[in-house]
């Protein structure tokens, strides 16, 4: 008998696949809440992005702070144009949006669900919720496992699966506290894909306001001196930053943030595709031909102008002044500080788009072709149980249905 623990996308793409590889054998998925998937439900704002148009598994692998080097080989095997052959073969057709991420047609994460639901059933899981694993034991000399459920009952297996998800806070008895029990090493988990706390009169009364393209970098205590740097969108929050630019960073440093308390400096560069001199000459020429206008009506930067007003007061720059009257000191120092805005970062705030864990199951005591233990024989991991995760954008899906396969069919074979 094969167990599996855990009802997200992981446990669910693990059991179908061993069912498909052994169909002799009876597998069981044991959910301890009432529903299932319901991570899948809420994703992608209700759409679910299910994975990635990135077909080159070292270009894929780029998209993952922690695991995309072990997964490189599982992407050759069960790659983002399968998962997207699978759902297509189970009625529900996916889509590439122009920035590549991939939907169901649908738009709605309904019905991943109830390909995967209807799936399970067809190909006999049994499925149990309200099933909660309190304990396990793996008995050596018979090779089998011994699963403790908090209805007081026990099951045994010889093949079990671990598939519990991230593991942030105290949310009872988890993959972590299972896989430790049976011997394995933790990486400490800490929260991945979080916006920045800042406290600076720059952003008082601009929540909302979106810039197209910024280059962020985070100078952070423990990371190299020159600091993580990423370009892309940004997004104002009524406590501080956000957007895809913001995300990735949280994603790279999640660690390094979290050992400095989530305390660093940010520097953003609102005009990141200008040099300092090509920046130094469009002022000037904007200067020369706009002598009569205001400091306040800008030059195209593509900056919305209430964050050009609010970078005009940060940098006491009033605004009355006109561009004839504004002098090249000033223009300097204007370049310099648009080129280098500096702020604090003060803490973290929860993206309720998507947030998963950094941290999880050590990847080395993990045999990637199976993702059997190497450790218990008999055990295996998939989804964000291990130490494994990636930026917004599909990537996180798919490890989960890349590790499941592999982990399914390892089972199954
Ligand atoms: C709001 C939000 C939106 C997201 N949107 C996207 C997206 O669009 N695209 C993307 O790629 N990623 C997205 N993610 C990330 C993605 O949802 C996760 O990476 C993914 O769900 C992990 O799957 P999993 O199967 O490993 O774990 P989970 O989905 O967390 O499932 C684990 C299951 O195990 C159960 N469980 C835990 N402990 C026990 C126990 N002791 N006994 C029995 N059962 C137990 C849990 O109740 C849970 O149902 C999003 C995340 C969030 C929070």
């Amino acid at each position: 008998m094969i167990v599996v623990i855990g009802g997200g996308p992981a446990g669910f793409f693990a059991a179908i696949t061993a069912r498909t590889f052994r169909p002799e054998t009876p597998v069981i998925l044991l959910e301890k809440y009432n529903d299932v998937l319901r991570k899948v439900v809420i994703s992608g704002g209700g759409r679910c992005n299910v994975t990635h148009d990135c077909h080159d598994p070292r270009e894929l692998a780029k998209r993952y702070p922690r695991g995309g080097r072990e997964l490189i080989s599982g992407f050759h095997r069960f790659g983002p144009s399968d998962v997207a052959n699978w759902f297509d073969d189970h009625h529900v057709p996916i889509k590439i949006e122009a920035d590549g991420r991939m939907f169901p047609e649908s738009d709605s994460s309904a019905s991943i669900v109830e390909a995967l639901l209807v799936s399970a059933q067809k190909i006999g899981v049994e499925v149990r919720k309200r099933c909660g694993v309190v304990g396990v034991q793996f008995n050596r000399d018979e090779g089998n496992f011994s699963v403790e459920l908090d209805t007081g009952r026990n099951l045994e297996c010889q093949q079990l699966l671990i598939a519990t998800g991230g593991q942030t806070s105290g949310d009872g008895f988890g993959g972590l506290g299972m896989a430790a029990d049976l011997g394995h090493g933790i990486q400490d988990p800490v929260p991945s894909l979080f916006t920045f706390k800042i406290q600076d009169s720059l952003l008082h009364d601009l929540a909302g306001v979106a810039v197209q393209e910024v280059a962020v970098k985070a100078v952070v205590p423990g990371l190299p001196k020159k600091g993580l740097l990423e370009t892309g969108p940004l997004l104002v929050t009524h406590w501080g930053l956000s957007g895809p630019a913001v995300l990735r960073l949280s994603a790279w440093g999640a660690r390094a943030m979290a050992e400095a308390d989530y305390r660093f400096q940010l520097r953003i560069d609102w005009c990141p595709n200008l040099t300092h001199n090509d920046l130094g000459n469009l002022l000037t020429n904007w200067a020369d031909d706009n002598g009569r206008k205001q400091v306040a009506q800008s030059p195209e930067l593509g900056l919305p102008r209430r964050m050009w007003l609010a970078l005009l007061q940060k940098f006491g720059i009033d605004r009355e002044t006109k561009w004839a009257q504004f002098g090249k000191k000033n223009l300097a120092r204007l370049v310099e500080k648009l080129k280098t805005t500096e702020l604090e970062v003060t803490g973290k705030a929860l993206n309720k788009e998507e947030f998963v864990t950094c941290g999880g199951v050590r990847l080395a005591e993990v045999d990637f072709k199976t993702m059997e233990s190497r450790l218990v024989p008999g055990l295996f991991f998939a989804g964000e149980v291990l130490d494994i995760d990636g930026i917004t954008g599909g990537f996180n899906f798919q490890s989960c249905w890349t590790t499941g396969f592999l982990a399914g069919k390892g089972m199954g074979e």
